[in-house]
């Protein structure tokens, strides 16, 4: 699987998580928030996680 090493990512339970290195595979990914006014790192949410092997 090869990784896009313009997307760092540490969340290794996502589906598409390279496993080898800390990388998305995914071409784009798409970021959001949970809060209607987001002010710290915490609020934002990777919106294309999916729960993978
Ligand atoms: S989709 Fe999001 S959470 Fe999943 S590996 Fe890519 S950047 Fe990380």
């Amino acid at each position: 699987m090869s990784c896009n090493k313009s997307i760092g990512c540490s969340v290794k339970p996502c589906k598409w998580h390279s496993k080898g290195e800390d990388y998305c595979t995914l071409d784009k990914i798409n970021v959001g928030t949970h809060e209607s006014n987001p002010k710290q790192k915490e609020c934002t949410d990777c919106n294309s996680f999916q729960l993978g092997m």
